[in-house]
């Protein structure tokens, strides 16, 4: 717990002009940084502010911050340490507005990796957060993920209805359900939903396409079957073409880990444009004892053409970790499966599916938080450290998305449009600190 608040504010003179006001905006955490609550006067006085004196405080009150943080390292570090974040935007997730805000907030957290969708529009709002938080606060930048499937997976489906066919007395317990915002009804519009970042914020009836990132749930909510899934494959020469450019780092395959032929076609169809890459990740849920077998051969089709790190991502519980406490521990169950495995195949080892604020004890609990293993045991391509971490990190996607998307969403019903969240430097502040609750816990690094 110490190391944690020496990572949020090792310095307890904050000035009052950092603070932000948390009544606004539920704090979800454990408050390991109540100190650091402000008031409401604190919100107006940056409010009220001219909008050039807004900016020289936010760049102020962000690095009071992170200059309280410990030094970050890099993505590679990260991983060998065991300290490694990734924010999963969702391999379905498109709406470049909200991705721009959440790359933005994100990176200032310190987060070593964004991982997003395979499409060009998506991969520049990205880019731009990125930019726009190393504006404010000069970080070393986190690599850039796309997300690819080589065959029908629930990250790659999107909801949709038509709304003209919905009875007009349903209560619309799809839009309730829907953690997204991605379902809405003109003349009960959803606040802050809009197409890309030139157009207006227009509502549309039914689901939101770009917003949609398939987690299934209005599915079985509706009373009338009106809602349909559709699933899609990302085309491989398109994704080619994507990781050749150089703001791209990364790449994530997701896999049923049933049968490694589909995931060979798509390998093969890459061809070279994966040795632009630094990190080549496999996503894939837990087989069970056919797990490890799964992953050789997987690691077999791959090592031929592999010139770059690769990681293996447990997704335990697939687009869960907003639902609660619970959704993690399949997660850690998976990665307790995969430390006791002998014959694993070279590679980092990240969590996520159902991850969440209480991962991080979870690990702590299996004595898997940041434990060291002997460099041989799992052959960690051109590793310079003598030993590294047997879990690499921690992937979280609808949670992290969750407690910061609150603050956008706050941000858009106040200020509507499609702001960048740097123009509203309370919400940025709040934001952050959402964000540095997340991260942080897992920041710490115990050599
Ligand atoms: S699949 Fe999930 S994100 Fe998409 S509309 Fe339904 S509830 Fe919302
Ligand atoms: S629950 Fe079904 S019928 Fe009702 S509004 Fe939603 S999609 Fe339409």
């Amino acid at each position: 717990m110490a190391a944690v608040m020496r990572y949020l504010f090792s310095t307890p003179k904050i000035s009052t002009k950092t603070l932000i006001s948390s009544s606004l905006v539920p704090d979800s955490h454990n408050n390991t940084h109540e100190a650091a609550i402000p008031t409401k006067v604190q919100l107006r006085n940056i409010s009220s502010s001219s909008n050039s004196n807004n900016k020289c405080v936010l760049h102020s009150n962000v690095k009071s911050l992170l200059d309280n943080t410990v030094g970050l390292s890099t993505p590679l570090e990260s991983l060998q340490r065991g300290n490694w974040v990734k924010l999963i935007c969702g391999a379905s997730f498109e709406d470049v507005v909200d991705i721009r805000n959440l790359s933005l907030v994100y990176t200032l957290a310190g987060v070593d990796c964004i991982d997003c969708a395979a499409d060009a529009s998506v991969v520049r709002a990205v880019n731009e957060g990125i930019e726009a938080a190393r504006d404010i606060a000069g970080l070393r930048r986190p690599w850039v993920m796309i997300s690819v499937n080589d065959d029908e997976d629930l990250h790659f489906r999107k909801a949709e209805f038509d709304p003209e066919d919905c009875p007009a007395d349903c209560s619309r317990p799809c839009e309730n359900v829907c953690p997204a915002n991605a379902i809405s009804f003109q003349g009960k519009a959803t606040v802050g939903i809009l197409y890309t970042s030139e157009a207006p914020r227009v509502p549309k009836d039914g689901v939101v396409t770009e917003r949609c990132y398939g987690c299934g749930r209005c599915l079985p909510v509706c009373p009338y079957d009106k809602i349909r899934e559709v699933t899609y494959v990302r085309d491989a020469i398109a994704t080619a073409d994507l990781i050749r450019r150089n703001d791209v780092d990364a790449m994530e395959i997701h896999t049923s880990g049933r049968q490694s032929t589909l995931f060979k076609e798509l390998w093969c169809a890459l061809g070279d444009s994966v040795r632009n890459l630094r990190l080549i990740a496999v996503s894939l849920p837990n087989g069970g004892d056919s797990t490890i077998s799964c992953m050789n051969e997987i690691y077999s089709v791959m090592k031929p053409n592999l010139q770059s790190f690769n990681l293996w991502q447990l997704d335990g519980r697939p687009m869960s970790g907003d639902i609660g406490r619970g959704a993690t521990k399949e997660s850690i169950a998976f990665a307790v499966q995969l430390a006791k495995a002998k014959e694993r195949p070279p590679g980092f080892l990240q969590l996520a599916g159902g991850t969440n604020a209480h991962t991080i004890d979870g690990l702590k609990k299996e004595g898997l938080f940041q434990t060291s293993v002997a460099n041989g045991e799992t052959s960690i391509l051109s590793s310079s450290t003598s030993s590294h971490a047997l879990i690499g990190g921690i992937a979280y996607g609808g949670y992290a998305r969750k407690i910061v998307g609150r603050v956008l969403r706050s941000m858009q019903s106040q200020h509507g449009g499609a702001a960048p969240i740097e123009d509203h430097p309370a919400h940025l502040l709040m934001a952050l600190r959402e964000a540095l609750a997340l991260v942080g816990p897992v920041k710490v690094f115990n050599p």
